[in-house]
């Protein structure tokens, strides 16, 4: 019956909503409407291991190899139904209904995908045909593949088609990379990583925030982050000199699907939004904007 249809909340992340494999409608907090996700990693599979990530059943590894026939006929399709069918209607509450984005952000590493080159260019082409050229196409990113040639050319592409990437770097040294992040990566590495990425396409930092084993993030771990962070903007003047746009801070508003899940708690606002003023007064030189969302 219609009337026992869910609407879409925003909390409502489920990506079999719709039965679709990699196309999945989210009405998200920080996009602020309908997000149009698309999941390159239908196999759970990832090369990270974040302690916040809310991927079920999350394994190491790659995406799939993607079958674009039906990923551009699932993504025309629903941008279509989005337009001209009913979907809005029945599913999204009247204060959400509008399209925000575009988003490459699965359950896994998007840039995992080797087609991700063409897939790129398929998705802005299915976007334009639906005339909607002016709704952004965002790359949700852990940033590790930047270095690979053909995510170079995809996000040169995303930034001719009116694209951004959201870049994640959620800590200033490698133990508390390892810890957050489940990965071995010099700090360093992921700092030019980002420079990379912002000279390719425009970039927004992605920080994850929380307590950990109830303590806040330490004055002490907040500097190496913000030190990390000024290394990247240097890399970035000497790599073509396009620095990022700024900084998105972020909490754990939905719970970790992994083990690792018993060391976290969400912050308050209010704790979040004193961890954004110290950020910015620590970039403050720099001119970037830190925006900060529980
Ligand atoms: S990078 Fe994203 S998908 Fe991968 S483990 Fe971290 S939060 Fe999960």
């Amino acid at each position: 019956m219609e009337t026992t249809r869910p609407m879409l909340t925003v909390t409502d992340h489920n990506r079999s909503f719709c039965a679709m494999t990699y196309v999945y409608p989210v009405v998200s907090r920080r996009a602020g409407g309908v997000s149009v996700g698309i999941n390159l990693n239908p196999n759970n599979a990832c090369n990270w291991h974040c302690a916040y990530c809310q991927v079920p059943d999350l394994v190491r590894g790659a995406s799939p190899e993607i079958d674009m026939d039906t990923l551009e006929a699932e993504l025309r399709g629903f941008l279509d139904e989005l337009l001209h069918g009913r979907f809005m209607e029945e599913r999204v509450p009247p204060e959400a209904r509008v399209i925000r984005d575009i988003a490459f952000s699965g359950n896994g590493e998007p840039t995992s995908a080797r087609a991700f080159e063409e897939i790129v260019a398929r998705v802005l082409a299915a976007r334009d045909a639906a005339g909607l050229a002016e709704v952004p196409v965002r790359v949700i990113t852990n940033g590790s593949l930047i270095d690979r040639d053909y995510v170079q050319a995809a996000l040169a592409l995303l930034a001719a088609g009116g694209g951004e990437v959201w870049f994640k770097f959620d800590a200033g040294t490698a133990a508390d990379i390892a810890r957050i992040n489940g990965v071995d990566i010099d700090p360093r590495t992921h700092a030019r990583r980002l420079a990379r990425c912002a000279a390719l396409c425009p970039t927004w930092v992605q920080t994850c925030l929380f307590r950990w084993d109830g303590e806040l993030p330490s004055a002490e771990q907040l500097t190496h982050y913000l030190q990390i962070l000024d290394y990247a903007l240097a890399c970035a003047r000497e790599d073509g000199g396009r620095l990022p746009r700024g900084v998105l801070l972020y909490g754990v508003a939905r719970p970790s699907l992994q083990p690792e899940a018993i060391h976290l708690k969400p912050l308050t606002p209010e704790e979040l939004e004193s961890l954004a003023d110290v950020v910015r007064t620590g970039l403050k030189q720099q001119g970037l904007t830190v925006t900060a969302s529980p």
